[in-house]
């Protein structure tokens, strides 16, 4: 009875979450981050609890084929839900139909060639099918953690552990039908009344942190957004003063300097070959400031050809060599262009701020590598020139 209780409220529960999921799948642009397939996963699993409160116990009946293909095709719609939301573009009804399918024959070929000498027979392939597809999906979220999903690693390790809960629990049940056969499946069994609290606790569990992996996903695209030009991905002068302020909020931070640097005749550039061509050119400059700069140097693009270095953990000689290299890197870089013969050349002229301290002194530098900027163009461009 208690057991029974216990599958009525969790299908109440995985019935709620589909629902919720599907509303917010539906506010969800592109791939839906597979909310839609946690849906189904929901709702499958739900149907399967259903037809196993009005089935009664253990039988040989449509109803109970169903159960089974369903119990299993829930974690199957919850893994192709994951990996669309790690941005692979998987199908969802395909081959969920040709699971049930293929396992619904499955359970035919055991009931008449197996259960006549092994009553539990199709109870026990259920089980021993959970435990496999429970392990391999294990197995998928501690390799996410070291590969795909490095920066959910608390999250991948919390999903491992629950669904590695399953997976052993769904092996003893597995070992206890081998042993007692369809007697392990009494309803109100100790170890059914374990196995059905545990899927209650996941059942309330999974779906929030679902839900919070999908708000953690928008507010860093929402704070990506705030802080990046859209066109090269570099940081805008809101991203560059929060990431300024990061590092000057450390104890041991020493004085950044700022490169400003300039597209030189960018304009005659647009004119001549267009203002794509011109949106190619920023985005190859914006590639090569990127893989110049160290690590931990700050990218920017502040104004349309205008993009901003920070040089951190660094002294006047080095950042001198960095603007060096930048100038010649971009010199010599040809940029190919569709519809064009010849790679595009450009060059910038860099000007260099000296040495300032704390996110205060920002402007200064920017207004200092300005100036020098100005004297560089004016000086005859591609060339630094230091404030
Ligand atoms: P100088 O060597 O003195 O810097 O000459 P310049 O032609 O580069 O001078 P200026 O800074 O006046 O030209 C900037 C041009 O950049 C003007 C504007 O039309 C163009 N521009 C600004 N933003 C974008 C953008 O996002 N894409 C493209 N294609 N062009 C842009
Ligand atoms: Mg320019
Ligand atoms: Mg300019």
């Amino acid at each position: 009875m208690v057991a029974s209780v216990l599958v009525g409220m969790l299908c109440a529960h995985l019935l709620c979450f589909s629902v919720m999921f599907l509303l917010i799948s539906r506010r969800l642009p592109g791939n839906r981050m597979g909310m839609d397939y946690f849906a189904v996963g929901n709702l499958l699993l739900a149907l399967a609890y259903i037809l196993q409160l009005t089935e009664g116990g253990p039988a040989w009946s449509i109803m109970s084929v169903l159960n089974h293909s369903l119990t299993l095709a829930s974690p199957i719609a919850y893994w192709l839900g994951a990996m669309r939301f790690f941005g692979h573009s998987v199908r969802l009804w395909r081959p969920l139909i040709i699971f049930c399918v293929s396992y619904g024959g499955m359970q035919v070929i055991a009931q008449w060639y197996v259960v006549p000498v092994m009553p539990a027979a199709r109870y026990a392939m259920l089980a021993a099918t959970a435990t496999l597809l429970f392990f391999v999906m294990t197995i998928t979220v501690l390799y996410g953690v070291r590969t795909f999903a490095r920066k959910l690693y608390g999250e991948m390790i919390f999903f491992a552990f629950l669904i590695g809960g399953i997976c052993v629990l769904n092996a003893l049940k597995f070992l206890r039908i081998l042993d007692g056969g369809l007697d392990a499946l009494h309803m109100d069994s100790h170890f059914q009344m374990i196995f059905y609290i545990y899927m209650s606790t996941l059942a309330t569990i999974v779906p929030p942190s679902i839900v919070w992996l999908v708000l953690r996903r928008l507010t860093d695209e929402l704070r990506n957004m705030a802080a990046r030009d859209p066109l090269t991905e570099l940081f805008n002068r809101r991203g560059l003063l929060d990431a300024l302020q990061l590092y000057f909020s450390t104890r041991k931070a020493t004085p950044a300097y700022l490169l400003l640097m300039d597209i030189d005749h960018f304009k005659l550039i647009n004119d001549t070959y267009g203002h794509k061509a011109g949106d190619i050119v920023i985005c190859h400059v914006a590639d090569v400031l990127r893989s110049t700069v160290r690590g931990g140097d700050l990218t920017g693009r502040i104004g349309g050809e205008e993009f901003v270095a920070i040089c951190l953990e660094t002294n006047e000689a080095g950042t001198r060599q960095l603007a060096e290299r930048l100038r010649s890197a971009i010199e010599n870089h040809g940029i190919t262009i569709a519809g064009l013969d010849l790679p595009l050349r450009c060059s910038v002229t860099i000007g260099v701020s000296p040495a300032f301290y704390g996110v205060n002194g920002l402007e200064q530098a920017l207004h200092l590598a300005d100036s020098a900027l100005y004297k560089g163009k004016a000086a005859g461009r591609n060339r630094v020139e230091i404030a």
